[in-house]
């Protein structure tokens, strides 16, 4: 027997809906790519999206047709994916920090027919147009006094493009089901892969961020989502803010640490979420100046493992509740967060910070699971580690245009590719990607672990482990640093620290300095390139 409830399909374009009904006047705050600050209200945002959908629909976009972006986080950018979903078609967020190729892969692999672009990503495009095989349009993020002469295809001010529309138009309904929203993965290895978000999915994935258990957002709440639109939907920020009615402050494209300190003070900003080095950049401008935060009560990182120092940094000297995630863009992307639960309620000092060193357990719609090789489940008890795989209906069960297969276990689970331990509290901690372990005589060893140690050092900004070819173990580690500016840390300062902190196999066989660490697009160090540059290093244990 069916529930005799009304039909009522999850579509996005009910969430800026409800947001512009009942925030109205809530606010969307920006730092524009032209330079000035920029307020608008939700009822303003969901007017300008229903302009942009009727001009997309007037130009004969259609349902499933994918509509690029290449923009960073500004009201335009939010307003447009409201737009775009809500006449069925597809928002495909291109991250400007791939290569080229990459890029241009990509766009053609999806078949973008429209581009919408800040005017900072005018000139990479006007580069890659001549490759761009199905872009019919290029809509550039701005208005007409701050439009560039270019030379792409039919290009147009969108002020001037939503200009020539109203907003006397209403949402398409369809199938909860169809597909709203495609992104890449960085792939470091192969063609990058397209994971397809639908309206349910990105709908379930924002209504389970909502509670305090997730992320927790209230319309008292002013977020600011450091976290670009184009990793990973924003962490969910996008929809979930909305859908509670809180107040976005949008940074636009400068995230160094000066800008991001501004944003936060002169915003009265209480929540934000950013990558690892994003904080790097705003806890060393905080060191330098002296300065202080005045309203931010909680931050979530995540996207790489959050270093101890950091998480200590934030809660003891400037009293900010640091909340660790971890996730990937096939989860819509966030898979557990850190929360203490209350029957660990009494942990204090260096017992509370080890349960924050761990990613977390999942929230609803998330199951997980390890297993070893096999496929065969792995004890939950907090030592074991083996394949990270999960399930949920905000899990890709598949990448566009089937790409890499089939994906799935035989239980429906997703291989995450990382390797993890889950503990009897149900909290998962990663140990490390499953490319990037280091295989010392047959036993395993974090990368993250020393990585996370090292940067405790005083004198060490950032830290890589990798592992470097050795004669008897296989593999053991080598510790990359790059030093803070001024200071000149030793190799036997760096492993004096780490001595007794770790088990002795662990310690790395040898340090070195070098003035940068190499980064993927999602600002994740970038292992690949290391191992390329160390492939010959000699170890002085070898
Ligand atoms: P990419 O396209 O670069 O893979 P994702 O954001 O999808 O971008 O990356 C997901 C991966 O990032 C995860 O599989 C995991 O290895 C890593 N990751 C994310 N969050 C954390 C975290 N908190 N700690 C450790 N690793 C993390």
């Amino acid at each position: 027997m069916l529930g005799l409830m009304q039909d009522w399909p999850l579509l996005i374009h009910k969430i800026i809906d409800h947001a512009a009904r009942q925030h109205g006047a809530r606010k969307v705050v920006s730092r524009s790519v032209e330079g000035p600050m920029h307020e608008i209200g939700y009822a303003d945002v969901r007017r300008r999206a229903l302009r942009l959908a009727r001009r997309l629909d007037a130009d004969g976009i259609r349902l499933g047709d994918r509509v690029a972006t290449l923009a960073w986080n500004t009201w335009r950018h939010l307003e447009a994916w409201y737009g775009i979903t809500g006449i069925g078609a597809i928002y495909h967020t291109v991250n400007p920090r791939l290569f080229e190729d990459q890029i241009v892969y990509i766009m053609n692999h999806a078949e973008d027919r429209i581009l919408l672009l800040d005017l900072t990503f005018v000139p990479l495009a006007e580069k890659l147009a001549p490759r761009l095989t199905t872009v019919e349009r290029y809509v550039i993020l701005t208005d007409a006094a701050h439009m560039p002469k270019t030379s792409l295809k039919n290009a147009v001010a969108y002020e001037d493009y939503i200009g020539e529309a109203d907003e006397d138009f209403a949402w398409r309904e369809f199938d909860e089901r169809t597909a709203a929203g495609l992104c890449y993965t960085s792939g470091t290895t192969g063609h990058p892969k397209g994971v397809l978000y639908s309206h349910r999915s990105n709908v379930l994935h924002a209504l389970a961020m909502l509670p305090l258990e997730a992320i927790g957002l209230a319309s008292s709440d002013r977020v600011l989502p450091i976290v670009p639109l184009f990793h990973a939907n924003s962490w969910s920020l996008a929809f979930a803010a909305p859908m509670a009615g809180a107040t976005m402050i949008m940074p636009g494209a400068r995230l160094d640490g000066a800008s991001v300190h501004e944003l936060l003070e002169t915003n009265a900003v209480t929540v934000s979420a950013a990558v690892p080095t994003v904080w790097l950049g705003l806890l060393a401008y905080m060191e330098q100046t002296g300065k202080r935060l005045t309203t931010l009560k909680r931050v979530y990182i995540g996207g790489s493992a959050c270093p101890r120092a950091m998480t200590e940094a934030f809660e003891k000297k400037y009293g900010v509740t640091v909340v660790h995630a971890w996730g990937m863009t096939e989860m819509s992307p966030i898979g557990s967060v850190c929360h203490v639960k209350p029957e660990l309620g009494h942990l204090r000092d260096d017992a509370l910070y080890d349960l924050k060193m761990k990613q977390g357990y999942a929230p609803f719609t998330i199951e997980m699971k390890i297993t070893d090789d096999s496929g065969r489940a792995l004890p939950e008890d907090g030592k074991t580690f083996g394949r990270l795989k999960v399930r949920g209906p905000a899990v890709s069960s598949g990448y566009f245009r089937g790409e890499g297969g089939n994906i799935l276990d035989g239980e429906g689970y997703f291989d995450t590719g990382d390797v993890a331990t889950i503990d009897p509290d149900g909290y998962m901690q990663i140990t490390d990607r499953a490319k990037d372990v280091i295989k010392s005589g047959g036993e395993w060893i974090s990368s993250i672990d020393l990585e996370n140690l090292a940067v405790g050092h005083p004198d060490v900004a950032e830290a890589a482990v990798i592992g470097v070819r050795h004669p008897k173990w296989d593999e053991r580690p080598l510790l990359v640093v790059v030093a803070k500016p001024g200071a000149n840390p030793t190799r036997e300062s760096i492993l004096a620290y780490m001595e007794g902190r770790i088990a002795k196999w662990w310690m790395p066989d040898d340090v070195v300095f070098v003035p940068e660490i190499p980064h993927t697009a999602t600002g994740k160090i970038q292992k690949t390139e290391l191992r390329k540059t160390f492939e010959a290093y000699r170890l002085p244990t070898a």
